[in-house]
Order: structure tokens, then sequence, then C-alpha cells
């Protein structure tokens, strides 16, 4: 890494970073490796500013929203990584929400639901930013961010963009930003309906007592660790191979749901893929399905 030059030109422009950072607090799922430097832009312009330093001087990145779908390496990771939680401002202007990168998600569908806007309810408990939302188009209960994105403003390394709706290539728990590491998400807008505030609470409410009796949210983890095979679902077919708390070290299927591999405390990078392993193995060999991660590794 360039670190001196990078380093001259995010103190020029006021821009937050920390050399040899903890990642532990930024990942739900608390396994603890550290980073050479993580860097913190306040806004949108800081963000496409420490963008372009970084690519101009060919240093290694990526970016963090909330890191709850993804698994840091707990060793040295030789790369900087750009937090986009500072980058959390959101506007609302009638039944339209625009959120820029770092927003939670849960704030936006908080936000939605005191102005009596519904079509965020689904996201109300997924602990993500909008640009992870966009970038995995995240969903449940049968709803996601397509359905109410309609545009966004993407950086590349050769230009700046505004993505159409048709633009974002969206698939099941995919979308062009997935598909292309070139091009990152600056901010998003939702487009929703108008409704009744209470109604949009009671929904909301709804939901979220059916996902504590259903998901091990009490336990760190980073959701699904596993993509849906199909029409199927993983936490059905690992049930039903029996692997329900099996555990290496502290990474543990839940008891609660199959579907989440656990930190029941000290859970290791190795004791969570060693348990991905074993759990794909055993899913293949009886059912002949191929298991695919849905959570994302920086190493
Ligand atoms: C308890 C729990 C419940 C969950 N429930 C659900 C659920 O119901 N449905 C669901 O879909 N997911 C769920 N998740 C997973 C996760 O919350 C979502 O995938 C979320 O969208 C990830 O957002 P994030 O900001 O945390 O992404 P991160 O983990 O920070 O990043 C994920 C990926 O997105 C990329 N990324 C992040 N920001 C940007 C950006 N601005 N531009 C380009 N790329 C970017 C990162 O580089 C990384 O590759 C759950 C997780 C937990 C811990």
């Amino acid at each position: 890494m360039s670190s001196d030059i990078l380093l001259n030109e995010l103190q020029k422009y006021g821009i937050e970073y920390k050399k040899d950072h903890s990642l532990k607090e930024h990942c739900t799922f608390h396994v603890s490796g550290t980073c050479e430097l993580a860097i913190f832009p306040s806004d949108t312009e800081q963000f496409v500013f420490a963008l372009r330093v970084l690519d101009n001087l060919g240093v290694e990145f990526c970016i963090c929203g909330r890191g709850s779908n993804t698994l840091f390496a707990d060793e040295y990771i030789n790369k900087a990584i750009v937090f986009t939680e500072n980058c959390n401002a959101v506007r609302i202007d009638r039944d339209m929400i625009k959120a820029s990168s770092g927003a939670s998600l849960i704030r936006v569908a908080n936000l939605a639901a005191e102005n009596g806007l519904s079509g965020m309810e689904f996201a109300s408990g997924i602990p993500g930013s909008i640009g992870g939302a966009v970038y995995m188009n995240a969903g449940a209960y049968s709803s996601c961010m397509s359905d109410v994105i309609v545009k966004s403003s993407a950086y590349s390394r050769k230009e700046q963009k505004i993505m159409t709706v048709e633009e974002h290539c969206f698939s099941y728990r995919s979308s062009i930003y997935k598909e292309n590491s070139d091009l990152i998400c600056l901010d998003a807008e939702i487009k929703l309906t108008h409704s009744n505030v209470d109604v949009v609470r009671k929904k909301m409410r709804e939901l979220s007592e059916y996902r504590r009796s259903k998901q091990p949210i009490e336990f760190p983890s980073a959701g699904s660790y596993f993509k849906r095979p199909g029409s199927d679902f993983a936490g059905r077919l690992i049930e039903e191979c029996g692997l329900k708390g099996m555990r290496v070290g502290d990474a543990e299927i839940s008891v609660k749901h199959a579907g989440f591999i656990i930190n029941r405390g000290n859970a290791s990078f190795d004791d969570i893929l060693r348990l991905e392993e074993i759990v794909k193995a055993k899913v293949l060999a009886d059912f002949g399905v191929e298991l695919e991660r849905e959570v994302e590794i920086v190493r």
C-alpha cells in the first residue's frame, strides 16, 4: 500500500482513518481480524474522494456497510476497508426516500413507517445498510429491495452514473453491484406507497415478532449463512441432515434455525469455515444439493 501518499491525501480532505484497525465491532458475527487501514468518510462527497484516491494509487480495498453479511478473517488483512456507516443521510419527499449508502435499513424502514409509507416493512429487521442491501438485493417475507428501488448513484473507476432500475439487474440476493466489482453504490432512491402509520407499524411489529420467534437473533451471526437452493430452504435440508446444534469450536448450527451459523462466544474464522464445509458435504451426500454461501468473506 502506498501509504504515505494515501494518508496525506485523506488528511488533506479531512477524511477519518485508522491504521491497524480491529474489525470485531464492524461485523455482526463478531469475529475479530485487523485491517491495515480503515477509512471512514463522513458523507458521500468524502466517500467518492476516498474511492478516487484509492483507485488512482492502485490500492486494494473493499467496502463495508454494516458488516451484517460479512465474515472477516481473524488475521491481519492487508487491505484498506472503506466503511460507509457515517455516509448515512436520509431524505424523504412525499412517497420517495433518498438514502446514502451507509444509512441503516432499519432506520429507513422506521422513517417510512413514521410517515405512513408502506413497502419497507420487510426490511425492518434486516441489520444492513442501504448500499449492502442494494448489493445483495436483500429481502424477506416475499419482498426485496428490487421491489422498492427506483434508481441509485454508482461510482466506478471510469465515471459516476445514475443507475436506472433495469440497470441494477436484480435477481435473488444479487445485483449489478455484486456482479461488477467496479461499481460502488453511493445512494439509492426508494419509492413507497401511501398508507396509514398504524397499519405499517402493525405489520412491522408482526414481522419482528415472527423473526424473533424463528431466528437466533440473540447470538452473533450474519443471518442466513447459505443461499436458498432453488425453491427449497437451506435450513430445512440442514435440519433434515440432523445437523442442528452441531459445533466446531464456538461456531454452531443454530438449534432455533438451521440456516444460521451462530457464534457462541469465541468462534474463529476457521471454526465457521470448517462447519460450513461439514454442512455442505452432508447436504450434498444426503440430498445431492450443493449449498452456496450467501455470506461474503474478506481476507
Ligand atoms: C440477524 C440477521 C438477520 C438477517 N436477515 C436478513 C434477511 O431477512 N434478508 C436478507 O436479505 N439479509 C439478511 N441478513 C443479512 C444482511 O443483513 C443483508 O445481506 C444486508 O443487506 C447486508 O448489508 P450490510 O450493509 O451489512 O453489508 P456488508 O456485510 O457490510 O457487505 C456485504 C457486501 O456488500 C458490499 N457492499 C456494502 N456496501 C456497499 C456499497 N455501498 N456499494 C457496493 N457494495 C457494497 C460489501 O463490499 C460486501 O461485499 C441478516 C443478517 C443478520 C445478522
